[in-house]
C-alpha cells in the first residue's frame, strides 16, 4: 500500500536542511521559545500578510485560545459547520459554549444560508472553516456577520497557503488558527499551532493566555501553557521554504484526479471557484456507492481516508446538547457527504499518475 501522506517522502527531499535546522537548535540553549520561534511568527504574519503571529502547542489550542480571547463565556453560541474535524465544535464546548451546527454545501464548506437560519440572541460568533485546504464563503459569511454582530474565527488548520480574491487564508476573521500537526500541509513533526490576526489587543490576549495568563509580572488571568517548541518551529522554517512549490504539485495531483474522474461520471470530484486557490489539503470524491469503490481502490493498493464518518451533531460528544439533536435534523448534506466522500491521497510526494492508473483499473469493466 502506498502512504496516504508521504512524510517520508518528503523527508527524504529535505533531509540535510532539516536536520541542519534541528541540529542547530539544540545547540542553541533555546529549546522552546527564542529566535526560531520568533522568526516563525514573523515570517508567517509577513506571508500571510495578517498582522500578528502568535504560535502555541496545537491546532486545537489555537481554537481554544481564540475563543477565550474572544471572550467566550459559558451559554454563548457559536456557530460551527457540522461537517469538520472534531476540534472545531469541541473547543467551543468545553469552553461551556454551546456549539451550533450549520450544514455544509456540495463543496464541505459551511453553507452561509444555513448559518443564518442558526443566529439567536445567544450567538456570538461563527467558525468557518476552510476545510480540505480551499477558503469559505468568506464575502457572504462577513456581511452576515456584519449583519448580526458576530465576530468570525477562521479555522484554517488545513488552509495555510490558500487564498481567496488574493487574500490569504488566515486572514478572513477577526481571529484565526492554524494547525502545523505533520499531516496538515504546513505540518511540523510533532504537534504546533497558531493564531493569526490583525488585532493586536486579541494577540496580546492570546499571549498571555497562552503563558498561564501572566502579564505585567503578575497571573492576571487562568491561562494555560500552550508553547510551540523551538525543534518544530525550525522544521517548519525549513518547510516554509517548499511550501510554494508543494501547493503546485498538489494542484498538479488534482489536475490528473481530475482528469481521471471525467472519465468516471459516477464519482463526482472538487469544483474550485474562480477566486479560489485550493491547495488541496485532501482531495475528496463523492459517490452513491462509496463503500463499494474504496474497497476496490483499497484492493488496488491504494489508500484512502473518510473524512469525516459522520456529522458531529450525531457524535456521542454531543448529545448532551438538545441544540445538537435539532440542529443534527436539517443538515441532510452534511449526512449524504459523510455517506458518500472519501479521499485520496494528494500530497506532493504522492505520484498521482501512479495512483490514478491504480484506480482506472480498479474501476475499469
Ligand atoms: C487538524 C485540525 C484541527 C486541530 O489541529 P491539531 O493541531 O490537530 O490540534 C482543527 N480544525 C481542523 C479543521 C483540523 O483539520
Amino acid at each position: 500500500m502506498l502512504p496516504f501522506v508521504n512524510l517520508s517522502g518528503q523527508y527524504r527531499a529535505y533531509r540535510e536542511e532539516i536536520d541542519a535546522a534541528i541540529s542547530e537548535v539544540l545547540g542553541s540553549g533555546f529549546p522552546v521559545g527564542g529566535p526560531a520561534v520568533e522568526t516563525l511568527e514573523q515570517l508567517l504574519a509577513e506571508d500571510l500578510g495578517c498582522g500578528h503571529v502568535v504560535t502555541c502547542a496545537s491546532g486545537t489550542d489555537a481554537l481554544s485560545l481564540s475563543l477565550a480571547a474572544l471572550g467566550l463565556k459559558p451559554g454563548d453560541e457559536v456557530i460551527v459547520p457540522d461537517y469538520t474535524f472534531v476540534a472545531t465544535a469541541e473547543a467551543v464546548a468545553i469552553a461551556g459554549g454551546i456549539p451550533r451546527f450549520a450544514d455544509v454545501g456540495n463543496d464541505f464548506l459551511i453553507s452561509p444560508n444555513s448559518v443564518e437560519a442558526l443566529v439567536s440572541e445567544r450567538t456570538v460568533g461563527m467558525i468557518a472553516v476552510d476545510l480540505f485546504g480551499q477558503c469559505a464563503d468568506y464575502p457572504v459569511l462577513c456581511a452576515i456577520a456584519r449583519r448580526h454582530g458576530l465576530w468570525i474565527l477562521e479555522d484554517a488548520a488545513q488552509g495555510i497557503g490558500s487564498s481567496q480574491g488574493g487574500k490569504f487564508a488566515g486572514t478572513f476573521g477577526k481571529i484565526a488558527a492554524a494547525s502545523f500537526y505533520p499531516t496538515k500541509p504546513f505540518g511540523a513533526y510533532g504537534d504546533g499551532g497558531a493564531v493569526m490576526t490583525a488585532d493586536k489587543v486579541l494577540a496580546e490576549r492570546v499571549k498571555i493566555l497562552a503563558s498561564h495568563g501572566k502579564s505585567n509580572g503578575r497571573y492576571e488571568f487562568l491561562g494555560k501553557n500552550s508553547r510551540l517548541d523551538a525543534v518544530q518551529a525550525a522544521v517548519l522554517l525549513v518547510k516554509r521554504k517548499h511550501l510554494r512549490e508543494e501547493i503546485s504539485r498538489r494542484n498538479e495531483n488534482a489536475k490528473i484526479y481530475d482528469e481521471l474522474f471525467g472519465d468516471f461520471p459516477e464519482i463526482s470530484s472538487p469544483k474550485i471557484p474562480s477566486g479560489n486557490s485550493c491547495i488541496y489539503a485532501q482531495y475528496p470524491v463523492c459517490t452513491k456507492a462509496r463503500d463499494e469503490i474504496v474497497q476496490k481502490i483499497s484492493a488496488a493498493g491504494v489508500p484512502t481516508r473518510i473524512y469525516y464518518e459522520r456529522p458531529l451533531s450525531e457524535e456521542p460528544c454531543f448529545a448532551h446538547l438538545k441544540t445538537a439533536r435539532e440542529d443534527s435534523r436539517r443538515n441532510e448534506n452534511a449526512r449524504r457527504l459523510s455517506k458518500e466522500s472519501f479521499c485520496l491521497p494528494i500530497c506532493a510526494f504522492t505520484d498521482a499518475s501512479e495512483v490514478a492508473a491504480k484506480i482506472r483499473t480498479a474501476l475499469s469493466p
